[in-house]
């Protein structure tokens, strides 16, 4: 696909690793901003030029945006372990019947730390 997309969008939610060790400070409670990608691939419209509207792209994110910001991740079904790795995957099962084209969904807790879910 030779043209890509990317819609950034950032949320505010605590969250807690419960698998990890006790002692291991991600299985306190904490908080990030998180910065998320999404990242969609495809070829532009012969006619409007474009692969999709970035209006669509948040029209369709902004049900995850209200489920996931200022929340505690863990509470949110399928989210019981909220690392970076299953929080895109939960994003990417969210917006992928709805958003075609739909790639990658990246996410930074921090500034040194990215995730990407491509499959
Ligand atoms: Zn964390």
């Amino acid at each position: 696909m030779p043209f890509t997309l990317i819609r950034k969008y950032q949320i505010e939610a605590a969250h807690r690793l419960p698998h990890l060790p006790d002692g291991h400070k991600c299985k306190r409670l904490h908080g990030h901003s998180f910065h998320i990608e999404v990242v969609v691939r495809g070829e532009a419209d012969p006619k409007l030029g474009w692969v999709v509207d970035y209006g669509v792209m948040d029209e369709l994110f902004q049900p995850l945006f209200d489920r996931l910001d200022h929340r505690f991740l863990n509470e949110i079904p399928g989210l019981e372990n909220p690392t970076s790795e299953m929080l895109a995957l939960w994003i990417h099962r969210e917006l992928a019947p709805s958003l075609p084209g739909l790639a990658e969904i990246r996410i930074s807790e921090t500034c040194q730390e990215s995730c990407i879910y491509s499959p």
